[in-house]
């Protein structure tokens, strides 16, 4: 059955839970790379050999709730930091000579704003404008309409905010009292307003296959123009520090097969789930995005992994660059990735 329904999906034809299912299930070796290799092919119809590395400047990792998966978590007791205008300044104009083509603004939902205002983060967010050029995505949780709307007005153009999970019960379990809905609907407000929007799940949550396929046939529809996939990465004094991380096969594959039900999205390939060693691996699976490339000695932390090949360098677009350049692939340009993004 797999090879008929990739053969289905190449052909432009929407795939149903079932189908999607059949290709989850794909057994490792000759049917999973049957898999990848599709989804490789439809990127290169589309994308050519180019993928587009983005900048990653988590400036503040305070924040005011409690998700159970997340090492920023209220109630871990962690070292924490919040960065100040000059210094964040300072790392986006460095990664901006580094060659990136986008820079992605997130925080924790750090009360300092959530409970007084932006006024800061709009201040930044202009002057990084002006400073870098580059088409910026802010993922700063579940904001007011209001802010949305300040950010649509300075020409932000992504709004970033993953749901992690479509299953309610599981998104209430993880996501320990937010709202569903509060945080869906914050995404298809930015939408509305003309922003781009990210949405995404993570594996090994406790969720199922069907699960999953059901996200995959949520976001084929929700008109996201980014989707993203990433693995728990259990974490030091979090509640499921104890739960083991997923088999990465099924990242892949789920990378593969949004690839294949969404030929025309971006789809990262994240660094900050196994470092610079896991970025062949989801390049290979279908991925046109590089994430969380952090300029070393900055001060910065990822999500997932907090320091992993940071400072030694790996996360920059010189060192994605040598693995890009092994695989055929070549960094894409500012101007092509305006041209995809149509902004
Ligand atoms: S996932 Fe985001 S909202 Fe949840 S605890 Fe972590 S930083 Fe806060």
């Amino acid at each position: 059955m797999i090879y008929k329904v990739i053969q289905k999906a190449r052909g432009g034809q929407p795939l149903n839970k079932a189908e999607v299912l059949s290709l989850l299930n794909a057994k490792e070796g000759e049917e999973a790379e049957a898999l990848y290799s599709a989804a490789r092919e439809i990127r290169k119809e589309r994308y050519g050999n180019k993928i587009f590395p983005y900048g990653f400047v988590y400036f503040s990792t305070w924040c005011r709730n409690n998700c159970n998966f997340c090492y920023y978590r209220r109630d871990n007791d962690i070292d924490r930091y919040r960065k100040d205008r000059s210094e964040i300044i300072d790392i986006a104009t460095k990664l901006c000579e580094s060659g990136v083509v986008l820079l992605d603004l997130t925080m924790g939902e750090d009360a300092t704003y959530h409970r007084e205002d932006f006024r800061a983060v709009f201040d930044m967010i202009k002057e990084i404008k002006q400073i870098t050029g580059l088409p910026l995505m802010i993922s700063p949780g579940v904001v007011s309409n209001d802010t949305i709307d300040k950010f649509a007005e300075l020409g932000v153009e992504w709004y970033a905010l993953y749901q992690e999970t479509h299953n309610r019960e599981l998104f209430s379990r993880l996501r320990i009292h937010q709202d569903y809905d509060e945080r869906m609907n914050a995404k298809l407000y930015a939408k509305s307003k003309g922003m781009l929007i990210e949405e995404g799940i993570m594996t090994g949550i406790g969720e199922t296959l069907s699960d999953i396929a059901d996200s995959m046939l949520f976001m084929n529809k929700l008109g996201a123009k980014q989707l993203r996939v990433m693995s728990f990465v259990p974490q030091k004094g979090i509640p499921m520090e104890h739960l083991g991380t997923p088999e990465r096969s099924l990242e892949y594959k789920v990378i593969a097969i949004l690839r294949l039900m969404n030929p025309e999205a971006l789809i990262p390939a994240s660094l900050d789930v196994d470092g610079i060693k896991g970025l062949k691996s989801r390049l290979d699976a279908g991925a046109n995005v590089i994430t969380s490339i952090i300029p070393p000695m900055s001060g910065l932390a990822g999500v997932a992994q907090n320091c992993m090949d940071i400072d030694d360098g790996h996360r920059t677009v010189e060192g994605v660059s040598v693995i890009l350049k092994e695989m055929g692939l070549v960094p894409g340009t500012l101007a092509e990735y305006r041209e995809v993004i149509g902004k």
